[in-house]
């Protein structure tokens, strides 16, 4: 299954307690994008050079990748195989461009898209979030925002509004309990 939403809708948070909940496997993707102080090789993204994230995409180790604001970012093709072999449900937080590339390689796959609140909303947290980001890349993350969104309408069977943190997490549960087996 895939999760998608824009920068700083809380996607990230919501998908750490669904997979902590459901023991659900998630994967871990690649990126060329600096590592933040706060994040851990590994933990979060593996952190690629350039060249490196290149040298893997000749090798075909992506299942499937995107340029998302000047970086690279791509799931690592093993670690899916492998949880999907072991009837794992794997769990994918990728862009809207990378969940239009599944979809077309798993048709059955839930396709969950995190929407905020309002469009201020989403502003605010992007400028609390703290990630050292300029006014200008805060804006761009925006305007990247709403192109997603309408993207997302197209390829994107389940919307979920995350207005309270715990009732999202509890939708996006239920859309995939409901989904199970079918
Ligand atoms: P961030 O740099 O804020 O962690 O992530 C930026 C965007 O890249 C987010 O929309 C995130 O979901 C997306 N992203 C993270 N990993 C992948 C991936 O493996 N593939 C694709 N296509 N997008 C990803």
């Amino acid at each position: 299954m895939v999760i998608s939403g824009p920068s700083g809708v809380g996607k990230s948070t919501i998908t750490r307690e669904v997979v902590g909940r459901m023991g659900a496997f998630l994967s871990v993707s690649a990126t060329t994008r600096p590592k933040s102080d706060k994040e851990e090789n590994g933990k979060e993204y593996w952190f690629l050079s350039r060249e490196e994230f290149e040298k893997q995409l000749r090798e075909e180790a992506f299942l499937e990748y995107a340029e998302v604001f000047g970086n690279y970012y791509g799931t690592p093709r093993g670690q899916v195989d492998k949880a999907l072999a072991e009837g794992k449900t794997v769990l994918l937080e990728i862009d809207v461009q990378g969940g239009r590339q599944i979809r077309r390689m798993y048709p059955e796959a839930l396709m969950i898209f995190i929407l905020p609140p309002s469009q201020g909303d989403l502003a605010g947290r992007m400028r609390t979030r703290d990630r050292g980001e300029d006014e200008t890349t805060t804006r761009r993350r925006l305007e990247e925002a709403s192109r997603e969104t309408a993207e997302a309408m197209k390829y994107y069977n389940n919307m979920v509004i995350n207005d309270d943190l715990e009732q999202a997490i509890r939708e996006v549960i239920d859309i995939i309990q409901s989904n199970d087996g079918e």
